[in-house]
């Protein structure tokens, strides 16, 4: 089961992506903005369906629509903090994006206008699906995931490493490309044995294992609700791996007209393009 959200026929709808087939789903949000099938058992309908490539006009949104808050983690795979020269993180590094920074999969993303070196990085995405608080040590931190999705952390990174706090360096409008769809935990293998990769114009920048990892994703859910609590809809992103442009040699950072395409194993890619 694959959910999307996507706007068509001069409106947002939610639907179900299914051996490339889209079938539209009746799902409402509640006073919160939590969508429905997050949370509750939700009985799919299979009997309308779209074919995708009659669809040219459709257009992919975050499959979330308002995540209450977005966690993410910088520098959680040893090998990126290598790349950039610095000791591999002893406790997780956290920063937040909003729901104003995401977009959905084929955006053109514009070229921020407050830099000049703009940079990807792959993430795995996880969507919470329940209220999570001070997990007991027999508590299960995956009972806390609805599923996952493929997103990145777009970076002004020269904004980003000239300012103390990251806000403005990584949170800012189209920086979070998200989706094209969310797969339920259940449907998943080995959350921790994950291959993610990221091209640029077809040409491999970024190849890692979620097995990389420094702080696992149970290990995260777990310390982060220590203080904050998580609930559905919110949105952990579990940092990049290595092959960032900016560390690369000669720099290769993100121009115009550059076309992204990024995946992790068992999900859908996510695609988009530099404006
Ligand atoms: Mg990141």
């Amino acid at each position: 089961m694959k959910w999307v959200r996507y706007f068509n026929e001069k409106r947002e709808q939610y639907g179900i992506l299914r051996n490339n087939l889209l079938y539209p789903q009746k799902i409402s949000r509640d006073i919160n903005g939590v969508e429905e099938y997050l949370t509750e058992s939700f009985d799919p309908q299979f009997e309308v369906a779209l074919e995708l490539s009659e669809s040219s006009t459709l257009k992919w949104l975050p499959p979330i629509a308002r995540p209450g808050k977005i966690i993410c983690v910088g520098r959680n795979y040893a090998a990126h903090s290598i790349e950039q020269g610095k000791e591999p993180e002893s406790i997780p590094l956290l920063f937040t994006k909003y729901s104003t920074s995401m977009t959905g999969h084929n955006a053109q993303v514009p070229f921020p206008r407050h830099s000049e070196y703009f940079d990807y990085e792959v993430e795995l995405a996880v969507v919470i699906g329940k209220t999570t608080f001070d997990l007991k040590p027999e508590e299960d931190p995956l009972d806390s995931i609805f599923g996952l999705t493929v997103a990145n952390d777009l970076t002004a990174r020269d904004v980003q490493k000239s300012e103390k706090q990251w806000t403005r360096g990584k949170a800012f409008d189209n920086s979070m490309p998200i989706g094209p769809s969310v797969v339920p935990l259940k449907d998943l293998n080995d959350l921790s044995n994950l291959d993610i990769w990221l091209k640029v114009n077809g040409e491999l920048r970024q190849e890692s294992n979620t097995s990389h990892m420094i702080f696992s994703i149970p290990y995260l859910i777990r310390y982060i609700s220590q203080v904050i609590t998580l609930q559905p809809g919110d949105i952990l992103m579990t940092g990049t791996p290595e092959g960032v442009g900016f560390y690369m040699d000669p720099v290769s950072t993100l121009q115009k007209g550059d076309q992204i395409t990024s995946g992790v194993s068992g999900l859908d890619e996510l695609h988009f393009s530099i404006q």
